[in-house]
Parts: structure tokens; sequence; C-alpha cells
């Protein structure tokens, strides 16, 4: 190993062994991968800089570089992803999804108060909801552009889901499916890469993108969204 390598969180030399996290180059000494504070978007230890977001959460600046934290520039980027899906995937909403960008405690407030997904446990970043004749999709805000452009893409396909297919029990089938068209949008934007580490990173959602993925391969690509209205 070179010996000018750095620690990317304190900026010491890495003299022995060094850390890293999964698909990111930086490299981080023993001290600060244990003790230091983890930014709440990605989990790299914090370095000397960092931002901190109103509502507490703790932004390294690698996330904080595309962050999107204005409304007016997340409702844009929601109006784009779901312009895309409806040209490329067909998936047209006949009543439509409210959109709101809202902070970590309303947003936990509402995942509380409501449905059961997502599960308690999981880093919530986004969440559709359908309470009375109210569909709104609700979106961290302060995410990374990709990140909030997938999450975007994956609550829309449980809007979709709600009109579709909304007898569907089958919970495997439909986390699956919402991940299929996050996947499908990294690939519509070009992101291959982003797209391949869908498959291969290690995730919840893991083996139900799986179960879709070998649907499309049986079926096609056009035809994955039709099968999804069918099945019950
Ligand atoms: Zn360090
Ligand atoms: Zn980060
Ligand atoms: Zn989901």
């Amino acid at each position: 190993m070179a010996t000018n390598e750095r620690c990317a969180a304190c900026g010491g030399p890495l003299l022995g062994n060094y850390y890293t996290l999964i698909d990111r180059p930086e490299r981080y000494c023993h001290g600060c991968i244990t003790t230091r504070l983890r930014c709440a978007t990605c989990g790299s230890p914090l370095g000397d800089q960092h931002w901190k977001l109103h509502d507490g959460r703790q932004q390294c600046g690698l996330c904080h570089a595309t962050a999107i934290y204005e409304p007016q520039v997340a409702r844009a980027i929601f109006d784009e992803t779901v312009s895309a899906l409806v040209a490329y995937l067909e998936m047209r909403l006949n009543v439509g999804v409210a959109f709101r960008l809202v902070d970590a405690p309303t947003l936990e407030g509402i995942r509380a108060a409501g449905s059961s997904h997502p599960p308690r446990g999981f880093n919530t970043l986004g969440l559709y909801q359908r309470r009375g004749h109210i569909r709104a999709i609700y979106m961290l805000y302060g995410l990374p552009r990709l990140t909030f452009r997938t999450t975007v893409a994956h609550e829309y396909a449980h809007a979709w889901q709600g009109e579709r297919c909304p007898l569907l029990s089958d919970h495997e089938l439909r986390e699956g499916h919402a991940e299929w068209v996050a996947y499908q949008h990294l690939r519509w934007l070009g992101c291959h890469k982003a797209a391949e580490r869908m498959l291969t990173a290690p995730h919840p959602y893991r083996k139900a993108l799986e179960r879709l993925m070998a649907l499309e391969r049986q079926l096609g690509v056009q035809a994955v969204n039709p099968y999804m209205t069918r099945v019950e």
C-alpha cells in the first residue's frame, strides 16, 4: 500500500489496516471507523467538515454535494421522474398522487401513524400513503439527487399499485416491483453502475428485486406491469 494514503475523515496517514465502506473509494483509520459519528444518509464516518440539517441529521460532504433541500427543486425532479415512468413504463395514474417534501421527524410521524410500509428499522427515506381520499408521496429533504430519484420511483410504484393492483397481497411482489421500477429508472437515466449496485449490494429488498428480474427475463420489460395488474 502506498504510504501517502490518508484517512478520508481525519486526514491522518494510514499506516496499518484501513477500512472501507461498500462501493466507496474512501479509506478510514481504525479510530475514525469506530468512534466518529456517521452520515445520516450514507453511513460514512463524518469528517471535520460536514453539514447539520435543521432536524438534527448530520450529512457528509459527498451526500451534501447533490442534496435536494429546496421544495421547488424537489418538485421539479419528482415531476421529471413521474414523466419518465409514464413515458417508458406506461405508469400513468388516473387519480394521481400529491407530493410533499418533509423533515425526518415528520416522516417518522406519518410512518408511525399510517401503514406498515416501510417496516420499522428501515432508514425511511420516503413513503407513499393513502388516507381516506388523500394519496401522497412524502419524501425526506436533503437526500442526494440520485437517492431522491430512486426513492421517488419506488414510492410512485406503490401509488401505481394502489390503483392497478390494490388487492395484491403478496408483500414481496409489491416491494420487488417497486424496487424493479427504481432499477428501471436508473437504467433509463443512464446510471448503469447505480442500477448494477441494486443487484449486488446487500439490501432488505434484494431477494424481492431478484424475483422481479427473473420475471423480466421471462416476460420482457414491457410485460411486467401488465403482469402485475393480473396477479392476485
Ligand atoms: Zn481517521
Ligand atoms: Zn453521506
Ligand atoms: Zn416499498
